[in-house]
């Protein structure tokens, strides 16, 4: 058996993610907003790269791009996003897409090999318009009337208007075809430092958290900041304040091993240092994979909200705004990762949730999935330092094609 034809090409690897990062660099990293010039730039140069692996495809009306092969046998899709963040990393999606393409050069030009690896790029994952809307639309998810709603959470460009600029509006839509694909692969930076802290090469992810967010709202009273006194003022501002305190007090009593929660953005209402706030709001987030622990931590919010309004000055409000179930990666794709890591990782490699929200999570809605992560130095994401070492970089792609072959050898 030819090496070369069966074993990913690091260097080229390298090359390709270097290519992708010198399209709308920033700093160390890149600034790729969804639908502008360097996102685009960098799904051109995808769809001329798919060629290389035998696989024809074009940016559909959502900005997807699925690669096709005509190639007989079982297909495994594989992929991940090509936009950043703001001012963000290189790797944080490119890496996937690259790992995908270079599975489906080694992969589909192997005669020995039965079966191809299809090649995705997933827009908008990072959620400047939405929430998943690429790949949600790949698994019928996403109607015309919610491209008509999304905007972009900057600049408020509608999506339709991106998508005309960008010359796809009127394109179709790809959709997923049902027993086309034996499953989905992803890979990913891991962006926390469970893999650089343990000296690991492989995160095999088991789940991906599902993520449930608050609006809480709370009422009191506005007035005066100097001539209202303490006693009979209703603060709303102070009532959040304790209430944040009460989750750090309460929430640990209840929660699983890995649940977090995070309190992401206070306004209080009219915000101005002399009156005294009579609204308040904080946007609340709870992560874990375990749907059963999140509703428990669900309950104890609506309690003690219920026991803050009793009591008073303050009334507080409890709303759910969203509620992503977590996603559980299959198993046959968790041991092919794993014997994948043996034979090219040395088994440096563990099993573990994403703390992070991944395409795979909307793909293993309606196919089996599967995610791999390679170390991330420091542990650092969504930000412009965000880096791999190289040698980790190529070991993740020689895992990853290897895991596609045993993959669609079932
Ligand atoms: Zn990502």
């Amino acid at each position: 058996m030819n090496d070369n034809l069966s074993r990913a090409d690091g260097a080229r690897v390298l090359a390709d993610l270097h290519a992708l990062r010198a399209i709308g660099a920033y700093k160390t990293g890149v600034h790729k907003p969804t639908f502008s010039e360097p996102h685009l730039a960098s799904l051109q140069w995808l769809v001329q790269r798919l060629p290389e692996a035998g696989l024809t495809g074009e940016i559909d009306g959502i900005g997807n791009i699925l690669g096709t092969s005509a190639k007989s046998g079982p297909k495994l899709l594989a992929g991940s996003h090509l936009e950043s963040q703001n001012h963000a990393g290189w790797l944080d999606g490119p890496l996937g897409v690259i790992y995908a393409l270079e599975a489906a050069r080694v992969i589909n030009r192997d005669p020995n090999i039965n079966g191809a690896v299809e090649v995705a790029s997933w827009c908008d994952e990072e959620g400047h318009f939405g929430s998943f809307l690429g790949s949600r639309s790949y698994v019928g998810g996403v109607t015309e009337a919610d491209i008509d709603e999304a905007r972009d959470r900057n600049s408020g460009r509608s999506m339709r208007e991106a998508l005309r600029d960008a010359g796809l509006a009127g394109r179709a839509r790809a959709r997923c075809e049902p027993g086309r694909h034996i499953g989905y692969l992803e890979a990913h930076i891991e962006q926390g430092e469970t893999l650089e802290s343990g000296a690991l090469k492989i995160g095999i992810v088991t789940s991906i958290v599902g993520i449930w967010q608050y609006r809480i709202s709370f009422t009191g009273e506005q007035n005066h900041a100097g001539t209202t006194r303490m006693a009979i003022r209703k603060d709303a501002g102070l009532a959040l304040a304790r209430f944040c305190v009460g989750i750090d007090e309460t929430f640990p009593k209840l929660c699983g091993p890995r649940t977090v929660w995070t309190t992401g953005r206070i306004t209080l209402d009219p915000g101005a240092p002399s009156i005294i706030p009579g609204a308040a709001e904080m946007l609340f987030q709870i992560r874990d994979d375990d749907a059963v622990i999140i509703a428990r931590l669900e309950d104890l919010l609506r309690t003690m909200a219920a026991d803050v309004s009793a009591r008073g000055p303050c009334t507080v409000a409890v709303e759910r705004i969203r509620a992503g179930a977590p996603a559980i990666m299959d198993a046959s794709f968790q041991n092919a990762v794993e014997a994948a890591s043996t034979a090219f990782a040395g088994g440096k490699s563990v099993r573990m949730p994403s703390g992070a929200g991944h395409d795979a999570q909307v793909l293993a809605t309606v196919m089996p999935s599967g995610m791999l992560f390679v170390p991330s130095i420091g542990g650092i994401s969504h930000h412009w330092t965000e880096n791999t070492v190289d040698a980790d970089i190529v070991t993740g792609a020689e895992v990853f094609v290897d895991a596609c072959r045993r993959l669609l050898k079932g």
